[in-house]
């Protein structure tokens, strides 16, 4: 398996629940040493502790990712408890939905602010430690939703995540002469508390258009992303990882019989 993770600081943010969660069990298990991150402290720190129960090294913090201050906080606090940073995973996301006639200025706003100007943010406030790092690795959290698929409700959803994307070829050109990676998850459909959150309805009719015929999990993206922080990875960067058990493949029903 993949040696080069013990040991090694990690952020996550949006790391309470979900796929944020997923990733960090999977990095703990592998040897690292986690910070959850979520608004909720509490919630962060009961996810550490799950994470401890399970024989890994892990604390939680509250941070909102809209706001410099608190993720600067957040970076010193890896640096202080954890020895430095060495990987960043950009998770944190929201996705309320609406269509375009009823979202507000506001509503698009805080859907961009989060999910793009997050990662952004997320990744400025962790830089100067990434680059103390002898194994520099962002690792964002994208979708399908906006780079690949559209769904009707997710305009600004979508345009945020397609917007990481463009954030990210260019922020690996800037980071590459510090030997920083930059690359992204894309996943489709997980099973999540907020996905959950949509209804039975919802979830069955997106399993049903998935060649794989059932929902993803979090450990899914979880593996992905720890391929990508890994030391084996060094030589990709600018570049994204579709987990989606197939989903945007299909050109029609037929095609899923
Ligand atoms: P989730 O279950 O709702 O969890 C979201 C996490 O982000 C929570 O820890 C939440 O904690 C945190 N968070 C939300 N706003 C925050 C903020 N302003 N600052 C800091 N933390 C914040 O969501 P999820 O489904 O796991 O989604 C996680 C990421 O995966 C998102 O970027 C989403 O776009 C992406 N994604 C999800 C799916 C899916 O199928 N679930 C598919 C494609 C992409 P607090 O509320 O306490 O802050």
């Amino acid at each position: 398996m993949l040696s080069s993770i013990a040991g090694r600081s990690v952020i996550v943010t949006g790391g309470s629940k979900g796929i944020g969660k997923g990733i960090a069990k999977v990095f703990a298990r592998n040897g690292a040493k986690v910070l959850v991150v979520s608004r909720n402290l509490s919630e962060a720190e009961a996810t550490a502790e799950e994470l401890k129960r399970d024989g890994g090294t892990a604390s939680g913090i509250a941070a909102d990712v809209t706001q410099m201050g608190d993720l600067q906080v957040m970076a010193e606090a890896a640096h202080s408890r954890h020895g430095g940073i060495d990987i960043l995973c950009a998770n944190a996301g929201i996705f309320p939905q609406g269509t375009i006639e009823e979202l507000s200025p506001e509503d698009w706003d805080h859907v961009l602010g989060t999910n793009l100007k997050g990662t952004f943010l997320s990744l400025k406030a962790c830089l100067p430690y990434l680059k103390a790092s002898d194994q520099g690795r962002v690792v964002v959290t994208s979708s399908i939703t906006g780079p690949v698929t559209g769904f009707p409700g997710w305009t600004h959803y979508g345009a945020s995540k397609a917007g990481q994307l463009g954030f990210l070829r260019t922020a690996c050109l800037e980071l590459a002469k510090h030997k920083i990676t930059v690359n992204a998850v894309l996943p489709g459909n997980i099973l999540t508390e907020g996905l959950i959150a949509m209804g039975d309805e919802y979830l069955q009719s997106m399993a049903a258009s998935i060649p794989l015929k059932k929902l993803g999990t979090v450990e899914d993206i979880g593996y992905a992303a720890l391929f990508l922080a890994s030391k084996e990875a060094a030589y990709i960067t600018g570049q994204t990882i579709i987990v989606d058990g197939g989903q945007i493949l299909p050109e029609s029903l037929d095609a899923l019989k």
